[in-house]
């Protein structure tokens, strides 16, 4: 199985940067599954090549118990193309021998892994289970010009007719770090078939490795479908989960300039991030979690008090995730500024480990984005599995909308909010949730509080157990 990637850009050699190998050495490495070696047919000022020749150990695959040769006819072992194709095991070597040009770091050049390069890569021997078709329409998508060179099944017996294996070459000009991850993630859903067993983990690479580009490729079904093995309930979740993420990228931008334009006059989210930030102090919590933290404003303030030890954002939207590192000057902290902030995407729309133990969790200006119908999963999620001491958490008081000069169409502060609740709607929602999860709850009104329409932000502090 060999995998080429060539350049035309000047001076080539860069390549070698890019990909962390010196064109001038064979480098080799060890994997479960057999070697790969990595080395440069061609290295000149003009043109370079690099291959990725991936010797799979036929052999110990067929011996291990479960292995992918555990198949129930007799010549399974014999009559297998694992060991000779590009599969799964290709998007593990990508992983594990380019893992920085994968993730698109490069030490010695940083504005080189930025740039678009033109770049072809070459696959031999590739299987598309959906043929020649199905390769266009994964790849074209995404800028690529695709050839193509199918394979008779055997040269000797021309009458068994075509195979699903191709040849096939791919250009483009785009960054190194894309071209590996569409080959990362797409060779495996061509061959579909996976060499290892297909959990939640998947999801989190397909999100990671997909964000840029998966939320709006025309054959995002069929992409996460067969990368999660067609288990119905994974591909379920990973597409809900690039929908939000289509949803927000959209939504934010628009958002953070409307809910600013309709909030400024009050300068409410200063007043709202300042009032929060007490109730965590009052509430004595060390340990933090800003849940939906956006482009980080409260974690700047959180980091300004040494009470807090430490503090984890997580939002469901890299985008901002990233805004907020860049925002926060996060490479250029102490490293143990670094230490006390963690940030990592999640969903509030799902249970997760990451965030148990903490002291206090603040939900500030979220729970509207949510739709209603997976409320109802935040609320264990957060109440019932995490369950920190304390949980602060802010939303609009949709009462207070008609003070606003430019109300929008439904009468939301912003077009992303799914919901905004009157005063009694947010406090007996919040009430039900002290009786199902054991918490008690006091409300507190944010920003200048009208006589008849009450504040425009409304608090709920809520505390186990007391
Ligand atoms: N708390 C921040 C941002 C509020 S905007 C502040 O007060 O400035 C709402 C944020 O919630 C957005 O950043 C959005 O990406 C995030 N969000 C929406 N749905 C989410 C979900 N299901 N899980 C986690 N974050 C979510």
């Amino acid at each position: 199985m060999l995998l080429t990637i060539s350049t035309a850009y000047s001076p080539a050699t860069d390549l070698g940067y890019l990909l962390h190998k010196h064109p001038a050495r064979m480098q080799s490495f060890t994997l479960a599954f057999g070697q790969a070696h990595v080395f440069y047919p061609e290295a000149c000022t003009e043109r370079c090549t690099a291959a990725l020749l991936l010797d799979v150990d036929a052999v110990g695959l067929v011996r291990r118990p479960q292995g992918q040769f555990a198949e129930n006819f007799a010549l399974a072992q014999y009559v297998s193309d694992r060991p000779y194709v590009a599969s799964s095991f290709l998007s593990v070597a990508i992983a594990r021998v380019f893992s920085s040009a994968l993730s698109g770091k490069c030490k010695d050049r940083p504005q080189l892994a930025e740039t678009e390069i033109p770049l072809s890569a070459r696959v031999s021997i590739l299987p598309c289970r959906g043929g020649e078709k199905l390769l266009r329409r994964l790849f074209e998508p995404l800028g690529y010009t695709v050839t193509a060179e199918r394979h008779t099944l055997d040269a000797q017996f021309p009458e068994w007719g075509e195979s699903r294996y191709f040849t096939v070459t791919l250009e483009n000009t785009c960054r190194l770090s894309e071209l590996l991850t569409h080959l990362y993630i797409l060779i495996p859903v061509l061959d579909d078939e996976k060499h290892y067993w297909v959990g939640e983990a998947e999801i989190e690479k397909l999100s990671k490795h997909g964000k840029d580009w998966l939320t709006a490729h025309p054959e995002q079904e069929s992409i996460v479908r067969r990368y999660l093995k067609h288990q119905r309930s994974l591909t379920r979740e990973a597409l809900a989960q690039l929908r939000e993420e289509d949803v927000r990228e959209t939504a934010e931008t628009v958002q953070a300039q409307e809910e600013e334009l309709v909030e400024k006059q009050l300068g409410l989210n200063e007043i709202r991030l300042a009032t929060v930030t007490e109730t965590l102090k009052k509430s004595g919590a060390k340990r933090v979690l800003d849940l939906g933290c956006g482009e980080g404003k409260l974690l700047r303030k959180l980091l300004a008090e040494k009470q807090f030890e430490e503090i984890v954002g997580m939002d469901v939207s890299h985008h901002v995730l990233k805004i907020a590192q860049e925002r926060l000057n996060y490479d250029r902290l102490p490293e143990k500024e670094k230490k006390r902030l963690h940030l990592f995407q999640g969903s509030l729309g799902y249970r997760d480990k990451r965030l148990t133990g903490y002291d206090a969790a603040a939900v500030v200006e979220v729970i509207e984005h949510l739709d209603i119908s997976r409320l109802s999963a935040f609320e264990r999620g957060l109440f019932k599995f995490t369950c920190p001491q304390t949980v602060v958490l802010t939303t609009p008081n949709i009462e207070y909308n008609v003070k606003f000069e430019n109300p929008h169409a439904g009468n939301f502060r912003h077009k992303d909010h799914r919901f905004e609740w009157t005063r009694d709607e947010f406090q007996s929602w919040a009430t039900s949730i002290t009786k199902r999860f054991g918490y008690t709850v006091v409300f507190h009104p944010i920003g200048p509080e009208d006589e008849n329409v009450g504040p425009p932000t409304q608090m709920a502090v809520f505390s186990r157990g007391s």
